[in-house]
C-alpha cells in the first residue's frame, strides 16, 4: 500500500505518499505503542469526525501518551488530507505512535507522531459478499479482560488477536472471525461490532472488553428511532444459533449482514435492510442526526 501516488498528512506537513516513512527502531513497531482510527467521508463530509478525533486522543491517553495535536487540529488535518486528494467518498486512517529516539520498553521521551492517510475504499467486504451476508468462523482467540489490556483503546497491539483470527478464518474460506470474550460471551468480529435479531428484538453485547464502536452507537440510536427494542446484554453462542438475523457494524464495514457462523445459517431480513438503509441515509446527509448525539 506504500507504492502509490498522493500525499499523507505527516506531523503537520503534506508528504508524498511514498516518502511517508518511519525508522525501523520505532517504538510503535517494536512495542505496539500505537493507536489509530478508521472513518469514512461521504459526499465531502467526514462522518462523526469529532467523535473519531476524541477517541484517537483517548486511545493514546490509555496507552500513556499525549498526541501533540488537539481534537480540532486532528479534525483539520483530516479535512486537509481529503482536500489534497480530492476525496469526497472514501476512508481515512489517522494513526499516532511513539517514535524512535530511545530503544527499550520505556521510552517516555520519544516523540509522538501523528499521520493521516485517506483513500478510496468503497466496501470493506466485496459487494457480492455484502448482499448475501458474510460467513464467520468462530475464532480460537478471545478478547482479553479489561484488567489484562486497555480494551477501550483502539490500540494497534490489540489487533494482533484480530489479524491472526481473520487470517485463520480466511484460510478456511470465511470472510471474518467472530471472537468471544475472556468469559465466553459473544464479543465482536475482527473489525466490527456484533448484532443479532430475535423475534423482532435487537441484541448486542455490552462493550466492556472491546470497542464501543461509533457505528454501533449510531445503529442502536437508529434502531430505537424505528421503534425497535435494543438490548445491550451478555449472551453466549448458543443464543446466537436461534437468531433470525445477524449483522456487523463498523466504520469500514458499515452494516454488513452475516449469512453463516460456524455451521449455522442466517438470512438477512427486514431489520438488516432497514439498518443498511437508515445508516446510508444518515451518513449521506439524507436524514437528520439523532438529537441525543
Ligand atoms: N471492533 C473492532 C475490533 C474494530 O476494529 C472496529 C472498527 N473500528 C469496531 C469494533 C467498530 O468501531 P467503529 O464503529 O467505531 O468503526
Amino acid at each position: 500500500f506504500h507504492d502509490r501516488d498522493g500525499h499523507i498528512w505527516f506531523d503537520g506537513a503534506m508528504v508524498p505518499w511514498r516518502e511517508a516513512q518511519v525508522h525501523v527502531l520505532t517504538h510503535g513497531l517494536h512495542y505496539a505503542s500505537c493507536v489509530f482510527e478508521g472513518e469514512r467521508i461521504y459526499n465531502g463530509v467526514i462522518f462523526k469526525s469529532h467523535e473519531h478525533a476524541v477517541r484517537l486522543r483517548r486511545s493514546a491517553e490509555l496507552l500513556g501518551f499525549d498526541i501533540p495535536y488537539s481534537v480540532a487540529e486532528i479534525e483539520a488535518a483530516k479535512v486537509e488530507v481529503c482536500r489534497a486528494a480530492g476525496l469526497t467518498n472514501g476512508y481515512l486512517r489517522p494513526v499516532a505512535w511513539r517514535g524512535s529516539e530511545m530503544m527499550g520498553v520505556a521510552a517516555q521521551k520519544n516523540r509522538i507522531h501523528l499521520a493521516v492517510a485517506c483513500w478510496e475504499w468503497p466496501s470493506y467486504f466485496s459487494a457480492e459478499a455484502r448482499m448475501q451476508g458474510i460467513d464467520l468462523e468462530i475464532a480460537r482467540w478471545r478478547r482479553p479482560a479489561p484488567d489484562t489490556a486497555p480494551t477501550e483503546s483502539k490500540a494497534a497491539g490489540l489487533y494482533m488477536i484480530c489479524t491472526i483470527s481473520k487470517h485463520e478464518a480466511e484460510q478456511n474460506g470465511r470472510q471474518d472471525a467472530l471472537m468471544l470474550d475472556y468469559r465466553g460471551f459473544v464479543a465482536e468480529a475482527t473489525g466490527a461490532n456484533f448484532f443479532m435479531v430475535k423475534d423482532g428484538v435487537v441484541h448486542t453485547p455490552i462493550p466492556d472488553c472491546f470497542l464501543n464502536g461509533i457505528t454501533r452507537q449510531t445503529i442502536i440510536d437508529l434502531a430505537r428511532r424505528r421503534g425497535l427494542t435494543v438490548l445491550e446484554r451478555h449472551f453466549t453462542l448458543d443464543e446466537v444459533q436461534g437468531a433470525d438475523e445477524v449483522f456487523l457494524t463498523g466504520s469500514a464495514a458499515e452494516v454488513t449482514p452475516v449469512r453463516r457462523i460456524g455451521d449455522w445459517t442466517f438470512i438477512p431480513g427486514a431489520v438488516c435492510r432497514a439498518m443498511i438503509g437508515d445508516y446510508s441515509d444518515l451518513v449521506n446527509g439524507r436524514m437528520a442526526a439523532v438529537a441525543a448525539e
